[in-house]
Formats: C-alpha cells, structure tokens, sequence
C-alpha cells in the first residue's frame, strides 16, 4: 500500500513539471475577453435562426457559425476547467470554471435551434442546399449523420415535452448517485497494517488489491453488508432507470434501447453480438486463469475478493518520472519517427502537468481543444503502474493530435467508441516492450499478470456486466417486474457461468448489480471490451514489422469522426462486425497465460 508522503501545495510545484496554459490565453484578462467574445457570437447565432433554408450560402454561413461558436466556446471551457483541475481549491480557478459553466448553458440555447431545423427539411430539399454551395461539401458527413435521426425525431411539441421532463427522467440516476456517494456510511475495517480505516468505495478497491487475504475478506463482507440493507431501493432506482431507457426508445421509434443507445453512435447491434458470443466461447480461458491464480496464491479456496490482489506480489520495478518518459519514447518508437517526435514535443512544451499538489484532481487524463496543444493531466508515482498511465494518456494525445492537423474543426474530435483503442493500444506496445527488454522472471511475471488482470477486468467483466445490463432491459421490455431477487438470481448465475467452478460464489456477489453506477450509463460498458480486444489485435499488427499495416494503424488515429466508426475500425485492419479481432486477442490472452503460468511455477520453486 501506498506510503502517506507529503503534498505540495501548487505553488511549490516546479514549474517545469506543470502544464503551459498560456498558450490558451496569456492570463485571466484574456480569457475573461474571450468570454465576452463568445456572449456576443452567441447572440448572433441566436438571431441567425430561420436563415438556414434561404439558400446553399445561407447554409452554409449558418452551419460555419454554429461550429465556429462551439470552437470558440470549448477553448474558453478548456482553459478554465484545466485551471480547475489543477487546484481544485483555488477560488480564482473556480470563478473562471463557473464562468464557463454559464457561458456553456448561454451558447447552448442560443443554438439549440440549428440541429432541429435542419432535421425538419426535406431530405431532398437539404441536398439541394448542400450542392448548390461547393462549401458544404466539407459538411456532408456532418448533414448525414444528422440525417439518421430524422426518423427517430418527434414533433416540435413532442421534443419539447420529453425535453421538459428531461431531469424527471434522470432522477433515479440522480438518487442512486446521491444514495451511493452521499447517504451510504460503511463500516470501520482494518487495513494491512491492522490499523482502523473507515471504508469507501475508493479504499475498497486498494484493500481487495492487499497481499493479506484477511484484509480483502473483511473489507467484502463489510461492503457488501451496506449494499444488502439496501438493495431493494436499488432495485426500485434501476428499474425506473432501466424503464426510462426503454420508454425513450419506443417513443422515438427504435426496435430496442440497445439500439438506440448503439445507433447514437453509429454501432450496428451485430457489433454487441459478436462480442458476446465470441467471449462466451472462450470462457474456458478465464476459468483456467482462475484456477492458476488459486494455485499460485496457495489458497484452499478462492473467493471473489481474492480476484484482484497481484499474484506475483508488489512489482520489483519503478520509474522516475525521466527514467518513464525514456522508456515510453523506446516502447512507442515502433509506431515511426513523426509519432516519437510528437511525443517528445509533448515532454519538451510543458504540455504535461506531472506531479500531485493539494486539491488536484486525482487520477489521469487527456485533455486540450482542436485548437490547443493535447494536455495531459498526471498524478505521477514513481511506478510501473504510472508507466502504464503515461503511456495511455499519451495514445489519447497522440490520437487528437493526428486527428487535429488532418482534420477540419468539424471532424476534429473522435468518437467514444473509438478513442479507448488509441490508448490501450500504446498500453499494449508497452507490454510487448517490457516482455522483450525485461529478463528478470520476477518482472516479466509481474507484466504478464498486469496484462492477464487487464483483459479479465476489462474484455471479461465488461462483457458480464453488458449481458446482465441487456437482460434486465428486454426483461422488463417484455412486461418483467425487475425486483431484487429477480435481477440477483440472474447476477449470481451468469457470475458463476463467467469465473467457473474455481471461485466460491460468495452469495454477496450475486447483489454486485447494486453498486455499479455503469449500469445507469445505457449501453456503455460493451465498448471497454470491444476497445480493449482491438487494441491488442491493432498492436500486434503495428509490432508485425509491416509498414502497410503501421500506416493503416496512424490513419486510423488521423481520421477523427470523418467517416462512421466501424469504417475507420475496419481501414485500420479490423472488422468489429466479425469475431476474427477478438479471436486473435483470446489467442493472446492464451499465450500469455501459458507464458506466465511457466514463469510462476518456476518462481515457486
Ligand atoms: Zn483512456
């Protein structure tokens, strides 16, 4: 577990470890210029309405408008929130973010007329503008992908209704969020060093990562002993959730909430099939993978929170920061020299905030607008994991990057289903990395195990956690109540089918449902999966040595939201519509194992 060490406060940070954002704007009287900027387009997009059919000119003058106010806007936005972020406590940073916050809801309903009117033009009639101005021709893609929801688009009057109840259908998400982080007291536990902790959430997941498997079972039995009084208003909130879904697909036309929530982003259904299908054939893997861990850990048995404590203990392996943005340029050099270079402009511009400071934002991110440098926002450790990080985040830069300077504004953002391949990939090149540079068994059990932990949490859990949400929603579609038990009865099965005859089925597991704020998130979790079965597909085809399918790789993060994701998917060499990409993962995921399963019994000797 991590030593408590001392925070710096902001100013103490040197400043070649913290991000450059006057390349924004110069300083606050900029930005609060820019503000004022904005208020005045805003006003003008706002008179622009009942313009856009006058003539292809008009259109075009209309769409350029709407996108040059939400440009403007976002880098406003970007500046203040990463200000934000940087000290969370700082009341000047605060005041710009609750600036940005009021100018975000200003520009809003000064343009949310736009998108409704071109929708209620003829499909004929739009084309007709569309050519009738060589302009829009760069707009095409934008107008089509418009176009789709043209059937699933209501009235004026019904759009204004569902708009109005809009927080009425967010309540329950609402009172689950309040009920999970607010209202739920958890009881006091002991931690590896057996002094007293009172639980949360957050420190749940580092005592199921402890070396003590005292630790890990109180600190379940103690959680799951909170979400029990309560699962049956955590029932009644899913439910109406789960409900809410459902209504808002039926009355806007669509087969399913799967498909709704699938057809916002342009994802066919076959897509989810595929994975479902395609991990249910391989479940044998990941009960082998259980077994192993078992075997290793020594256990007479294992539970559910002995899943998540490192089999090869705490890694023998840290990096300075220096030492970490060495390696990551090494790990990543396969993917050519312009990427390398780009990467080291990153390090090289301040483009980076690195340390902790009191009242940062924890955890890490990309950040950055189409016309700012990507920033990245860490909390470094020196440690494997914080390479690991670095390494991510930095597919994410590298992704907005490319898409940025190959893309116009319109097309200069990509889409979530998408953007978690750019990173997972570069967290995958690592890996590969580390088992060809790293001798030590120790180690490379210790990297195989992070990879092994990655896949289960994320291609394995992710795919549970997206046939459980699937169920609940046809299940009540066809007129099912969705109570507790229900819902737990299904849990604990599919729990048992997914981890095998290896783990104990804990009865608290088959209540897991309750604590998953995922499940409000409508169709979300599949993409972890997918995401994560690509990137190891895509990286061993970046590490093939072909520079064909190295090039397919880079034009996949240059292409942003230029065409439908599947299509940029495919370009780059994988068709997530067949199970081939997920087959080579599992393929993967197999040699690994077998490599790791070696190398632990050989440590045990
Ligand atoms: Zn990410």
């Amino acid at each position: 577990m991590r030593n408590l060490k001392q925070i710096p406060k902001r100013s103490a940070v040197p400043t070649a470890l913290t991000w450059d954002l006057t390349t924004i704007y110069p300083d606050d009287a900029a930005f609060k210029a820019a503000v004022k900027d904005v208020q005045a387009e805003a006003t003008k997009m706002a008179a622009m309405k009942g313009q856009l059919s006058q003539s292809g000119a008009d259109l075009y003058r209309v769409t350029k408008a709407n996108f040059d106010l939400e440009r403007q806007l976002e880098r406003v936005y970007v500046y203040a929130s990463l200000k934000n972020d940087q000290d969370t406590g700082d009341a000047a940073a605060q005041a710009l973010m609750g600036q940005a916050e009021g100018l975000l809801a200003t520009v809003g309903a000064a343009a949310s007329w736009f998108e409704p009117e071109v929708l209620a033009l003829d499909p004929a009639d739009l084309q007709k503008l569309i050519d009738a101005e060589p302009k829009l021709a760069a707009y095409q893609h934008i107008f089509d992908v418009l176009g789709q929801q043209r059937a699933h688009t209501l009235s004026v009057q019904e759009e204004k209704l569902l708009a109005g109840a809009s927080d009425i259908f967010a309540a329950s998400s609402k009172t689950y969020s309040v009920l999970s982080d607010a209202d739920l007291k958890f009881p006091v536990v002991q931690d590896e060093k057996g002094d007293d902790v009172r639980l949360s959430e957050g420190l749940y997941g580092v005592l199921l990562e402890s070396t003590t498997p005292a630790v890990r079972e109180q600190a379940f039995k103690a959680l799951y002993s909170v979400y029990q009084q309560f699962r049956h208003t955590f029932a009644s909130t899913l439910a109406s959730e789960v409900k809410t879904h459902n209504f808002n697909a039926d009355v806007r036309h669509y087969a399913s909430a799967r498909e709704a929530a699938m057809s916002a982003n342009n994802v066919p259904a076959v897509v989810y099939d595929t994975l479902v299908k395609t991990v249910n054939d391989h479940l044998d893997s990941l009960h082998q993978y259980v077994n192993l861990r078992k075997e290793i850990l020594g256990l007479p048995e294992l539970h559910m929170y002995d899943l998540y404590t490192p089999i090869t203990g705490e890694p023998s392996l840290s990096y300075t920061y220096e030492e970490a943005q060495q390696e990551a340029l090494k790990a990543l050099s396969v993917l050519g020299p312009d990427y390398v270079a780009n990467v080291q402009k990153m390090f090289d511009t301040r483009a980076i905030d690195v340390v902790e400071n009191e009242g940062k934002r924890t955890g890490a991110y990309s950040g950055g607008m189409y016309d700012t440098k990507p920033y990245i926002l860490l909390n470094w450790q020196d440690s494997l994991e914080s390479l690991f990080t670095l390494v991510h985040e930095m597919g994410h830069s590298m992704h907005s990057h490319y898409t940025r300077t190959n893309q116009p504004y319109q097309y200069g953002e990509y889409s979530i289903f998408v953007a978690e391949i750019a990173s997972t990939t570069n967290e995958n090149l690592l890996t590969d990395y580390l088992l060809k540079t790293q001798t030590d068994p120790q180690v490379r059990a210790y990297v195989l195990n992070h990879y092994l932990d990655g896949f289960k949490g994320t291609v394995y859990r992710q795919t549970q956690f997206a046939e459980f949400e699937d169920y609940i929603h046809t299940q009540a579609a066809a007129g099912e109540t969705l109570t507790a038990d229900f819902m737990s009865k299904f849990y604990g099965d599919l729990n048992r089918r997914y981890y095998g005859d290896g783990v104990v089925s804990d009865p608290q597991i088959a209540d897991e449902w309750t604590r998953i704020p995922h499940f409000y998130y409508n169709y979300y979790v599949y993409q972890y999966s997918t995401g994560f079965a690509a990137a190891t597909t895509l990286a061993q085809r970046v590490l093939s040595g072909d520079d064909a399918k190295r090039e397919a790789y880079l034009n996949y993060l240059k292409s942003g939201s230029s065409d439908l994701p599947l299509n940029v998917m495919k370009k780059a060499g994988v068709d997530m519509t067949q199970p081939d990409y997920l087959q080579t993962a599992f393929k993967t995921f197999d040699d690994r194992l077998a490599e790791f399963s070696q190398l632990a019994h050989e440590l045990k000797k």
